[in-house]
């Protein structure tokens, strides 16, 4: 079994995530979140949320809808622009996607190319159909990837699933900036889902047709792109950038964010947020400095109204190396302008007597793939057992409660510290099985801390607490409880928090 279908089988059976409406035949990248992937997957936007709106005064989080106006993506470019390349199989009518196509089986990048290059390129290698093997394919053809639907009784207007959250700060601008009292910087958020028709959606959960985006609209005065109140506070921080010209050496550049300023010429307000960035999956998410960089996109690769363009990607085992889970992008004018002009109405505003339209630097998140990546790179296998190795702050559970004995007035003495706890930490209690085995079933969920009462419980008011990972134990008064599991969270090794015990 390979490292994914155990994630996924785990994922599955433990109720993390699995096929959306598996009872019926499950249409692809459509896929139903249980009772503990949403507790991780609420975690995980509890942290983002916390930690981004946390770098401004005036950064606030919108909610908006999911249908949206076509003129929205008119406005937008997505009608014209929303598109990957599409190749049918001529013996077999199996559709993909013409750019992953190549990239399978060459090792170049296809963004940027034209239908015809890649029309050579299939041809030339003599690429196969992953279906069928024939390598007889039509032209490639772009295809929009936007999801639409008919509104209302007549049928008649046709409105679209929104495939980013980001267009609902773009036409909400205009109502904030009054209500937030007309100041800039000014920042947005938006957490909900997103939909894309992905051609092939096969990489299992992590590209999917509908999905949640966590994005934050920052807009602001490009003029300013080169100020930053808090510099200070990152200019000696090392970035990893993985840059345009390092892509044959595969090197990962670490550089000072005061370097990457002078030397790399990208602007302080734009570097502060890659410092931000990386900050944030260091320090919140914990991922280990190795598996995680920023890959620069050149012109060709990136949007073309993305003056600036970093990916945050981290290496996967189960998807072979480095993938995209959030991006930070400069996006200029183009958001503000393009709206001001399918809306007919100023999106200019004034501010020290200077008018403009604000330039939109936009930090977007894929919050799915993220949860992914937390349990690829979580995931371990040990003799005995296997194993998720969340951090205390993404675990769906952190804390389990178990009597040793289902009689002798445990389970009662166990519910009564499973009340105790849960509201201060996500607690689950279980009383179903050998001890042994609720061990290892909320190892396997990476439950990080478990409580156990016993016979000595009812004496003296102790109870054992073993480490997940380490396995070790001590004995911990239940007043005590709460204090020393906050520091063990805190990262405080279990031997230093109590008297060991076998
Ligand atoms: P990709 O190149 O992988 O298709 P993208 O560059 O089109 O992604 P963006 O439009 O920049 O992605 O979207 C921002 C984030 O949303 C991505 O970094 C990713 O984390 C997430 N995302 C985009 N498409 C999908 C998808 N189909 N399934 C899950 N997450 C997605």
């Amino acid at each position: 079994m390979t490292k994914t279908e155990k994630i996924i089988n785990i994922a599955a059976k433990r109720g993390f995530f699995f096929p959306s409406g598996e009872i019926y035949n499950p249409i692809a990248g459509f896929w139903t979140y249980g009772h503990l992937g949403t507790l991780m997957k609420h975690n995980w936007e509890d942290l983002w949320r916390t930690y981004f709106l946390g770098l401004d005064t005036n950064y606030y989080e919108i909610e908006d809808v999911n249908i949206m106006n076509k003129k929205v993506f008119e406005s937008s470019g997505h009608l014209e622009n929303f598109k990957d390349p599409l190749v049918e199989c001529k013996k077999c009518h199996n559709r993909c996607r013409a750019d992953q196509l190549i990239e399978d089986e060459v090792d170049i990048s296809t963004d940027g190319l034209k239908e015809k290059e890649m029309d050579e390129l299939i041809k030339k290698h003599k690429i196969k159909c992953p279906n069928c093997g024939a390598s007889e394919f039509g032209d490639v053809k772009w295809f929009n990837m936007m999801f639409d639907l008919k509104v209302g009784a007549t049928g008649n207007d046709i409105v679209y699933l929104r495939p980013e959250t980001a267009q609902s700060p773009f036409v909400a601008f205009k109502k904030e900036f009054l209500a937030l009292r007309e100041k800039i910087p000014m920042g947005l958020a938006v957490i909900g889902k997103a939909f894309r028709n992905e051609i092939s959606p096969r990489q299992g959960f992590f590209r999917l047709r509908e999905f949640t985006q966590a994005e934050l609209q920052i807009f602001f005065d490009s003029d300013k792109i080169d100020e930053c109140l808090e510099w200070n506070k990152v200019k000696n921080y090392k970035l990893r950038l993985y840059l345009v010209n390092n892509r044959k050496t595969k090197v990962i550049t670490e550089i000072k964010c005061d370097e990457a300023n002078k030397k790399l010429k990208l602007p302080k307000f734009y570097v502060y947020h890659l410092a931000k960035i990386q900050q944030f999956y260091f320090e919140i998410l914990k991922i280990p400095k190795d598996k995680f960089r920023f890959r620069e996109l050149s012109g060709e690769e990136r949007a073309f109204y993305n003056k600036i363009h970093f990916d945050i990607e981290l290496d996967l085992e189960t998807l072979t190396g480095f993938k995209e889970v959030a991006g930070l992008h400069f996006r200029g004018d183009h958001d503000l302008s393009g709206h001001q002009k399918g809306s007919k109405e100023k999106h200019e505003v004034t501010i020290d007597g200077k008018r403009f339209i604000p330039n939109v630097l936009e930090l977007s998140f894929g919050v799915d793939r993220n949860i992914w990546a937390l349990m690829d790179l979580s995931f371990k296998e040990e003799k005995e057992r296997t194993l998720f190795k969340f951090s205390p702050v993404i675990s769906p559970i952190q804390v389990a409660v178990f009597p040793l004995l289902r009689k002798d007035k445990l389970p009662e003495k166990a519910k009564e510290i499973f009340n105790l706890l849960k509201e201060e930490f996500s607690t689950s209690y279980d009383e179903t099985g050998s001890i042994g085995k609720m061990y290892r079933r909320m190892e396997e969920i990476g439950c990080n801390a478990m409580i156990t009462v016993d016979h000595q419980t009812l004496k003296d008011n102790t109870v054992t607490l073993r480490d997940r990972d380490s396995m070790k134990q001590i004995r911990v008064k239940i007043k005590d409880l709460s204090s020393v599991l906050k520091k063990f969270f805190d990262n405080e090794k279990i031997e230093k928090l109590g008297k060991s015990v076998k």
